[in-house]
């Protein structure tokens, strides 16, 4: 049964806006997911107008209170979670499985944020001045801005909100535009589990017009970006010129070096699992496979083997095995990316350069050129390119000559490959024998290189960091 689902702005506590944008459900074209509100710069400016005004009562309540708020929404969102995990697969097109291990993440994120409402946040130093004690303070930074992309479209909303309202901070979420209702969905399990009105405000809408204000508007004192590297360098420019805080995490070329001593089978299915799940639509999605010659028939077949359980279909469908391409605009890169691979003497084991509508089946290019783009540049699509290197050494080269630095893996069961691997990979995140998509959530995340503005971590307990300033305190007894 098709129903529509309707994204309205948050601000200032009320749902307000006409809903006046189309999503169509990327797996059946001729069903409206969701109809959005469309955000104008007076929408966001009064936006940050109603958290400026917010945010001081709310920095007020001490973070115990304010963690309750975030263990409530965890609470609310659980309970709802069926039907949120609903209507993120009707916008963005994912797997049901996908999208309610998503919605789960989320929940998880508001629980470990919200359990931190009690954890110290500050350290005290003995002093070198007799009679004194010297401590530290994190203190909020006011209002922050927060500008989401679609791929995981109520878990990075949820990972970002949670550490800045933890903080003491308000916020102005912009979600993207194609993906508008699982952030709603956020915004309003936060909104009934008691956040006050105007702490956490959402406006719908393109990135020129409401992420334009947010990036430009001299309110917003710190801005956090996840989407594609040319829009983050943009944003990052223009807050380095203000003199704002910015978190930017961005695109990826991840890559995984399979070596002779690996499992031929195991390999096969963490690069399978890190290059095909989530329709390869993740930025720690495996694109790129370094693979040395006593190893490749057997791992390529086994590759392949696996690569053949993978349809495109309806995410809401049973048995779906993997989800649709989640645009035209991306459909188009992924084909184009494989039509000029073929062009230039790339060999597909499997899948084709076309598809039928948004069904796009999972691709396997053997005999890559390092240098061609689907080697090089990041694509998103399910789309695995392998290249074949003599020994560990250069494959190691080859994975780290890459313009991005966000996951890199290694296949192997020597642990002196493990090792030397996680030690000289030039990546965020290092993956030993894992998929290389795929993180815990209160550890550490980001990247380096053209994949990070290599500031503040994300996730964790020190996502926090990015949402607070760090103040020193004397004080003396006499
Ligand atoms: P995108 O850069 O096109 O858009 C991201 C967000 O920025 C959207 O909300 C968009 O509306 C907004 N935006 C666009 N132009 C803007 C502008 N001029 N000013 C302000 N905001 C603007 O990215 P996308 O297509 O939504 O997402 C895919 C990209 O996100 C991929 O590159 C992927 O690797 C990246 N990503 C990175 C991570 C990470 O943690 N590193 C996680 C998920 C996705």
């Amino acid at each position: 049964m098709s129903s529509t689902a309707t994204a309205q702005h948050l601000i200032n506590g009320e749902f307000v806006g006409d809903a006046v944008l189309e999503r169509r459900n990327p797996a059946r074209p001729g069903e409206v997911a969701v109809v959005s509100a469309s955000g104008t710069r007076a929408d966001a400016e009064t936006a940050i107008a109603a958290a400026a005004a917010a945010q001081r009562e709310w920095a007020a309540v001490p973070a115990p209170g304010r963690g309750a708020v975030l263990l409530r929404a965890a609470d609310l969102l659980r309970e709802r979670a069926g039907k949120v995990a609903e209507d993120l697969v009707r916008e963005e097109g994912k797997t049901m499985a996908e999208a309610s291990g998503e919605v789960g993440r989320a929940i998880g994120v508001l629980q470990f944020f919200g359990s931190l409402g009690w954890a110290s946040t500050g350290t005290t130093y003995d002093s070198a001045l007799p009679r004194t004690t010297v401590s530290t303070q994190r203190r909020p930074l006011g209002v922050v801005g927060l500008i989401t992309p679609w791929n995981f479209p109520i878990a990075i909303p949820a990972w970002k909100t949670a550490p800045a309202l933890l903080a003491g901070n308000a916020v102005v979420l912009k979600p993207s535009d194609l993906t508008p209702m699982s952030a709603s969905h956020l915004a309003a399990a936060l909104l009934d589990a008691g956040l006050p009105a105007g702490v956490l405000n959402v406006v719908h809408g393109t990135g020129s017009t409401v992420g334009e204000v947010l990036t430009h508007d001299d309110r917003i004192a710190a801005l956090s970006f996840t989407g594609s590297t040319r829009v983050g360098r943009q944003i990052g420019r223009v807050l380095n010129e203000r003199g704002a805080r910015s978190q930017l995490e961005m695109g990826g070329k991840n890559g995984v070096l399979v070596v002779d001593d690996a499992d031929p089978r195991r390999a096969a299915q963490v690069v399978a699992a890190g290059g095909f799940g989530l329709t390869g639509q993740a930025c720690t999605a495996t694109s790129r496979v370094y693979v040395t010659p006593g190893i490749r028939a057997a791992f390529l077949e086994e590759l392949a083997a696996i690569a053949a359980t993978y349809a495109p279909g309806d995410g809401l469908e049973q048995g779906t095995s993997m989800g649709v391409v989640a645009s035209d605009a991306q459909l188009e890169r992924n084909v184009t990316a494989v039509r000029t691979a073929v062009g230039s003497g790339a060999t597909l084991l499997h899948g084709r350069p076309e598809s039928d509508g948004l069904y796009f089946e999972p691709v396997i290019a053997v005999d890559v050129d390092h240098a061609s783009p689907l080697a090089a540049d990041e694509i998103f699509g399910p789309i695995i390119a392998v290249m074949d290197v003599p020994d560990y050494e250069s494959g190691l080269a080859a994975i780290n000559d890459s313009a991005y630095g966000l996951t890199a893996g290694i296949c192997t069961t020597s642990l002196s490959h493990a090792t030397d691997f996680a030690d000289r990979a030039h990546a965020g995140v290092v993956k030993v024998n894992r998929a290389t998509a795929g993180l815990d959530l209160h550890v550490p995340f980001g990247g380096i290189k053209d994949s990070s503005s290599g500031t503040f971590r994300e996730q964790g307990h020190t996502a926090t960091h990015f949402y607070s300033w760090e103040k020193t305190v004397y004080v003396g007894s006499d």
